[in-house]
Order: structure tokens, then sequence, then C-alpha cells
């Protein structure tokens, strides 16, 4: 099982090793931007990489919205950031679910989202698999609780798509992690990668607030639970810089009795 950590963009190997990550995810461009990413002069270096890459899209991107001023760059931002993943060999490009603004109908949200995905597709399709990830807050969001991401899955499924699940994310959002793996699979088939995170927030919160995997408000044997029943790749985005992400990333390993990659 690969385990990681969501790190510095400037050189993504180099905070792998400092935390005998296997697996990274970074952002290509400011997160809370709207420029597309440049090329990258490490690609070919990140390409042939033994680490696994994850690219996280940037945090404005809403595909949902009916706020067109938002939906239309979302939507360019997302492919751009696709085409930008591929090119550095990432297995992924993860996205937020979006959410409508208060009183626009959900359904709609669903429908902007098929749209985006009719976009790519006629502008030749993302280049790597695109996960939606679950969210913590929000009352109109796609995929904070499980039956608004069954709507999202029933608009979207037949597309390419897939699942990351954010530990934090779910129990903040009001979602118990007891069997909640097999609850998402029965509605997306899959789960492509864990984001393990604790949470500073109380279940239900709507908080966004990540925490190391040992503190927080979550009893980390259920995080560990869950990453053993999806049997996928675990990428922590816990503060405490590379110590701290070592540190949630050699409990994890302990847990799961995963051996450290040798160097
Ligand atoms: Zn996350």
């Amino acid at each position: 099982m690969r385990i990681g950590a969501h790190v510095d963009s400037s050189d993504p190997l180099a905070e792998a090793t400092a935390r005998a990550a296997d697996t990274v995810q970074f952002f290509l461009s400011d997160p809370q931007g709207w420029k597309a990413p440049k090329p990258r002069a490490d690609a070919d270096r990140l390409r042939s990489a033994e680490v696994d890459l994850y690219v996280h899209a940037p945090y404005v991107i809403n595909l949902a919205t009916l706020n067109n001023r938002i939906r239309i760059p979302s939507r360019k931002l997302l492919l751009a950031h696709a085409r930008a993943a591929a090119a550095v060999g990432a297995r992924g490009l993860i996205v937020h679910g979006g959410h409508v603004n208060a009183g626009d109908d959900l359904a709609t949200g669903f429908d902007n989202w098929r749209k985006a995905f009719a976009y790519a597709a006629e502008a030749g399709g993302f280049g790597v698999p695109v996960l939606i990830e679950n969210t913590a807050g929000g009352t109109n969001a796609c995929a904070r609780r499980l039956d608004a991401l069954a709507r999202l899955w029933e608009t979207i499924g037949d597309h390419e798509v897939g699942f990351c699940l954010d530990t934090c994310h779910a129990y903040a959002g009001g979602e118990e992690l007891l069997g909640l793996v097999d609850r998402i699979k029965a509605i997306t088939g899959r789960i492509d990668l864990i984001h393990a995170n604790n949470s500073k927030g109380a279940f239900n919160s709507g908080q966004d607030r990540h925490d190391n995997l040992t503190g927080g408000t979550i009893d980390p044997e259920q995080v560990v639970a869950v990453i053993r029943a999806a049997g996928a790749p675990v990428v922590v985005e816990t503060p405490g810089g590379a110590d701290g992400q070592a540190a949630d990333i050699t409990f994890l390993r302990e847990q799961l009795g995963v051996p450290a990659p040798t160097a």
C-alpha cells in the first residue's frame, strides 16, 4: 500500500524523501488563484520517478455553480490542470465536489458537472483520471453527504471519473466513518485515493480543519479502518511540515503493517 503526503510543489521528490513517502500530492499553481499551471522544468524527472504523483486542483474551481463567471473559468482551469498533471505523469487530478449557492437548485449543479465532462470530452479528454473529493461544509454541496453524492454519480457516473475520500471532510461533513467505504462504493463502485486526515472540528461541524492523525476529534483507529477497507493509496494532508507528516505516515504504516520503502 502506497502512503504519502501533500507537499510543497517546488521539489516534490525531495519532499517525498524527507517523509519516507512513496506517494506525494501537490499543487501545480496557486490553489487560491485562477492562473493556469506553467510547464515544469522537472517534468521528465517527475514522470520517471518511483514516487507516485497526484495533483490537487485549485480550491477556487467550482464546476457545479450556477454562476457562469465561476463555472466557465472553472472547467477551463480544470482541463488545463489535467493536461499539466498528465505532463508530469500524475496518477490522478483531485478536485472538490463543489456546490451551488443558497436558493439555487442542486439538480442544476449536478447537470453542470455533466457539462464539464462533456466539455472536456469535446476537447479530447482530460488525459488523466479526475478524482472528485468529498467536502466538509455547506448545505448545497455536491459531495458532502452521500445522498448528494449518489445524485452526482447518477449524472456523471458513465464518464471516466474516480473518487477521493477525505476522512476529515467525511466526519466533519456528518458521515460516520464506520462502514463508510461500503456505503460509498455502493454509489461510486470505487475509491481511488484516501486523504487520511484527522479533524479539529467536531462531527458534522462542517469545518474543513485538518489535524494530525493521533490528534483531533476522530478516533485514529477509525481512519485506519477506512484505509484498510478501501485498499487505496493514501495521502496525508496534515500539519506539522515534514516531521508532522512523517510521523503520520509512520503511524499508518505501523497500524496497517506496511513496511517503509527502501531508499
Ligand atoms: Zn483532502
